[in-house]
């Protein structure tokens, strides 16, 4: 719903010169119902690297200006109703403008849900033609509140499925609780990383920080009724499926030790990827005697103020939290085993225009094409530059042409950085492939962070951790007052450290053997009505948001869920085949990108070197995929007597 505009004609004026102007002339068609003025000779460009306005001139934009002052006046002043919406042909028509580029036909009818142009919403619907009293008998326990489980209560709540949630932390939000280290934020545009059903017009900055984005996932959880009813500093320790019962068996554990029982006909994990810090495997861990801490467990009780800082890890964390706490240190060494590849990105730390919250808020539509324009920008359009080509002959570095002018243009970004100095430049340039690991947003901070007289980047390895500091292979010895870990998470890890046992007393780690795989991310053979969110090889590396899979996560669930109940089955799981089909298809596709080349080591990879985070294919592919649960692909087990234990 947008606000009715009350604003004289300057202030709409100003508000019109913080627009993205493509997504303002598709809000105006939208509008107006009148395409002439996308038809004509303003005409968007896609650009990977630009003004984030297409390449439009200020004439172009000037015409765009123009138009919106005469519509947006005749809505305030009533002469314009709200037209009904387009059709699809105009629709189209308008994506491809907005796009820049002619968008593939199997996309639309992705786009057009992801742009939920009338607002609809109505993935909370897809049971409602089931009896209540069936969907209250089953119960499903929720492990993790952070943004997938609160995702998955809110769905379930609309579904009129009862649930039980537990966060092992003392408030919802997840990573956006956990991670308070200083400068911590997003590193996907906002009005994109946000739950499509709960836009937020009021986002501070185009990639807000840790306290927007904790408050926001507070709010939709207290909004939706879902905080009230997390059960905190309670961890689920493990859960075994009683196959005679057909229900699952947690123990979870509250702070103080104490331990209950907690029954349920199905599981959903939403336990996050990164959610376990990880320590690195170096010699003398644990000598040091000063102040040592992980980023993601940030001791905001250590005055770093002119201390001797020594930080590991030079990944998305520690990229964010080193320029941030340059200026108070009284010396810093970081240590980097291998550079990330730096995106150029402005607009990384400044604040939303206020005219552009103003648009969001007051322009029909203007929301949703903007959050159509991000979404094409920053997903499915990017995957041909990381996608390996067989026939590539060129260095290990890239894996395509395409990919090689990628490499072309970053490294060039980067040595109009470095300012001649070539020992700089010659550290931060890495020798993998773009998309080999993520990329790093940069808007000048980081390497502005090594010009500084007390900020210094090491890239001698290091040999070994001593009580006073840090000593490298060369034989330097740095000491320091605190060592910082930016080195990452437990990420293949999966699910650590509960124990899952499915049918047959199967142990899920076991049948992993530190390879995690499942269907979809979804579920597991063995494993009856045991879902995961944010599962195996659900990660991406460039495109997209991991929102978006959660959404379409949970949207398969529960249509797993209206499966079970409409047929009146008490569980079901994936066929073995079908499972391993699909799991081969995901890892012949990790092989052809980037990310799965051998010369790349990262968190994506477990420790047999294969991908298991990542998903290799477009947005697109997995929005079809899950859909809706094909029936075809499971076992079901019929209901027992005895299911409808109360929980
Ligand atoms: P990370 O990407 O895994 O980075 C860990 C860093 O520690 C890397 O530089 C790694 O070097 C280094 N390291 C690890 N073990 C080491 C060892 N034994 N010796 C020396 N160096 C070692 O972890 P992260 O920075 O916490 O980020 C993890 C993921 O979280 C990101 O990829 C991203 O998906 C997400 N994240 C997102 C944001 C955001 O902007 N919203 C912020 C933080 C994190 P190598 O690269 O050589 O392995």
């Amino acid at each position: 719903m947008t606000i009715p505009i009350r604003e004289n004609d300057s202030a709409i004026q100003a508000a019109i010169a913080s627009a993205h102007y493509p997504s303002l002339a598709a809000a105006l068609v939208h509008l107006t119902g009148d395409a002439s003025l996308i038809r004509g000779g303003v005409k968007p460009v896609y650009e990977f690297f630009g003004d984030g306005q297409g390449g439009l001139s200020d004439q172009q934009k000037s015409k765009i200006a123009a138009a919106a002052m005469t519509t947006l006046g005749a809505l305030r002043d009533g002469h314009i109703a709200r037209t009904a919406r387009p059709p699809l042909s105009t629709i189209r028509e308008t994506m491809n403008f907005v796009a820049g580029t002619e968008i593939p036909d199997r996309y639309v009818p992705f786009l057009v849900e992801e742009l939920a142009l009338e607002g609809q919403d109505r993935v909370g619907d897809m049971l409602e033609d089931i009896e209540a009293g069936r969907k209250q008998a089953f119960h499903v326990l929720i492990i993790g509140a952070g943004m997938s489980g609160i995702l998955a209560a809110i769905r379930l709540g609309q579904a009129g499925i009862p649930y039980t949630i537990v966060d092992k932390n003392d408030e919802v939000g997840g990573t956006w609780f956990e991670n308070a280290y200083p400068g911590c934020r997003v590193d996907n545009p906002n009005h994109m990383y946000s739950y499509s059903f709960a836009p937020n017009h009021d986002w501070p900055h185009h990639y807000s920080t840790q306290d927007a984005l904790f408050a926001y996932f507070r709010d939709v959880a207290e909004r939706y009724g879902v905080r009230a009813r997390v059960r905190f500093r309670t961890e689920i320790v493990g859960s075994a499926y009683d196959e005679r019962r057909k229900i699952w068996v947690s123990r979870a554990r509250s702070a103080d030790g104490r331990e209950e029982t907690v029954e349920s006909n199905a599981v959903i994990t939403a336990v996050g990827q990164l959610s376990r810090p990880k320590l690195p495997d170096i010699e003398g861990l644990g000598s040091f005697k000063g102040a040592a801490f992980h980023s993601a467990q940030w001791d905001h009780s250590i005055d770093l103020r002119g201390k001797r800082v020594l930080v590991i890890g030079t990944g998305a964390s520690a990229f964010q939290f080193v320029p941030e706490i340059a200026a108070d240190v009284g010396e810093m060494f970081v240590f980097q085993r291998s550079p990330p590849w730096l995106g150029a990105t402005p607009n990384y730390h400044d604040p939303v225009p206020e005219g552009q919250k103003w648009l969001l808020k007051h322009v029909p539509t203007y929301a949703q094409w903007y959050r159509f324009w991000l979404f094409w920008m920053l997903t499915d359009g990017l995957l041909p530059y990381v996608s390996v080509d067989p026939a590539w002959q060129g260095s290990p570095g890239a894996v395509s042409v395409a990919n090689e002018q990628l490499r072309g243009l970053l490294t060039e970004y980067t040595r109009a950085q470095t300012d001649g100095d070539a020992d700089l430049f010659r550290k931060v340039v890495p020798d993998y492939p773009f998309g080999g690991k993520r990329s790093l947003r940069d808007n000048g901070v980081w390497l502005a962070t090594f010009k500084r007289p007390n900020a210094h980047l090491v890239d001698d390895p290091i040999a070994e951790i001593t009580p006073d500091g840090v000593r490298t292979r060369s034989g330097r010895e740095y000491a320091g007052d605190v060592l910082i870990y930016g080195t990452g998470f437990h990420a293949s890890r999966f699910l650590a450290p509960m124990t899952i046992k499915g049918r047959g007393g199967r142990d899920l780690h076991t049948v992993w053997a530190g390879d995690a795989r499942a269907y979809l991310g979804i579920t597991v053979p063995g494993f009856p009505n045991f879902f995961m969110m944010y599962g195996p090889n659900t990660n991406i590396v460039v495109n997209g948001s991991i929102i978006f899979f959660s959404e379409c996560e949970i949207r398969y669930i529960l249509g797993c869920m209206a499966t079970l109940l409409r047929n009146g089955h008490a569980a079901m799981e994936p066929k073995q085949e079908v499972h391993e089909a699909f799991n081969r298809r995901v890892d012949d596709g990790n092989r052809k990108m980037a990310w799965g080349v051998p010369q790349v080591s990262s968190w994506y990879k477990s420790a047999s070197g294969r991908v298991s985070q990542n998903w290799p294919f477009a947005l697109v592919d997995y929005w079809e995929m899950t859909r809706a649960p094909n029936p075809a692909d499971f076992a079901f087990m019929p209901s027992g007597a005895d299911t409808g234990s109360e929980v």
